[in-house]
């Protein structure tokens, strides 16, 4: 096909503006790239401050673009969930992340390591399917991935919709035997109740309080009543967009559990993630 140039061979309709061709054009792309198998995750280490060990690890989507080369998330997950895409995307997502996860367990047996944790992201219209825990049990069945070792990030957003549903969704899904986190933990609108009411386990402290440790007063207050709020209701506490020495030792001297972000490693190819795995890299 040809590039569009300056007397344009691109189809036009008049009615519709530049946005909304764009989109259109994002949208045929993002089905294209389901089905021509476009998609990769790439994996972000999880690192104890206890031990220095990695003991988790994060599935982020990459868009392998035949012409663009990788696209990052931030570019195409707003509009797969507006069309309802990321549904079957991030479907093909957890598929494949408990597939890697089961086989890099499997590998750290053999070589008396403890298993990981495979962390997921779960968009908030994933939740709105009814299917949901049906295919996440497939999925953990299919691939063999331990309930115990699959963890699923979801956005305080859930919370904002259908109170009941919800509720019973994060029930029927722990009730499989997963881990349940609240991503981007600080940046929603919701009331603190549900950390009450809904079976959490993890919160994940948004990386932009972590940013300004060191920088901003009222972010480090921040970050320290989340890891306190965390552990009085006895939750896990990760802090993403860890870059620098500085926020690692804030966050150790504050009793943060867990840390995630380019100072210990950036997410990488599953190559790449394997060859931390051997080395058994630490903090
Ligand atoms: P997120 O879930 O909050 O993921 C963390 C993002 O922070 C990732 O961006 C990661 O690369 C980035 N990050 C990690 N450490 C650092 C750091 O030290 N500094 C900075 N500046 N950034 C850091 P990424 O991979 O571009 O993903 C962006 C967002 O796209 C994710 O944010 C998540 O909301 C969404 N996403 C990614 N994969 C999936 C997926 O499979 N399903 C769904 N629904 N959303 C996904
Ligand atoms: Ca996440
Ligand atoms: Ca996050
Ligand atoms: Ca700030």
């Amino acid at each position: 096909a040809k590039k569009s140039g300056r007397n344009g061979f691109r189809f036009y309709l008049p009615c519709m503006n530049e946005e909304a061709l764009e989109r259109l054009r994002i949208e045929n792309a993002l089905r294209q790239a389901l089905a021509r198998s476009e998609f990769m995750l790439h994996y972000q280490p999880q690192v104890d401050l206890g031990d220095g060990a990695i003991t988790g690890v994060e599935a982020l989507l990459r868009w392998q673009h035949p012409e663009m080369g990788v696209v990052a998330p931030d570019r195409f997950i707003g509009l797969a969930e507006e069309t309802g895409l990321i549904v079957p995307i991030g479907m093909w997502a957890l598929q494949s992340a408990c597939a890697q996860g089961k086989a890099w367990n499997d590998w750290r047996a053999a070589h008396g390591q403890p298993p990981l944790r495979m962390a997921v992201n779960l968009s908030a219209r994933q939740f709105t399917q009814p299917d949901l825990v049906a295919k996440v049990a497939e999925v953990l069945e299919e691939t063999g991935l331990p309930p115990a070792c699959l963890e699923l990030e979801l956005t305080e957003s859930v919370f904002m919709n259908d109170v009941t549903q919800a509720a019973n969704l994060l029930r029927d899904l722990k009730a499989l035997g997963v881990t349940l986190s609240i991503d981007d933990f600080g940046t929603g609108y919701s009331s603190l109740s549900y950390l009450r009411r809904f079976p959490i386990d993890v919160l994940k402290i948004d990386r932009s309080f972590v940013n300004d440790i060191a920088v901003d007063e009222d972010d480090e207050a921040i970050v320290v009543s989340i890891i306190a709020l965390a552990h009085n209701l006895k939750l896990r506490v990760v802090a993403e967009g860890v870059e620098s020495r500085e926020q690692l030792e804030y966050l150790r001297r504050h009793d943060c559990d867990q840390i995630q972000g380019y100072y210990f490693s950036r997410p990488v190819a599953p190559l790449q993630f394997e060859q931390m795995l051997r080395e058994n890299k630490h903090l």
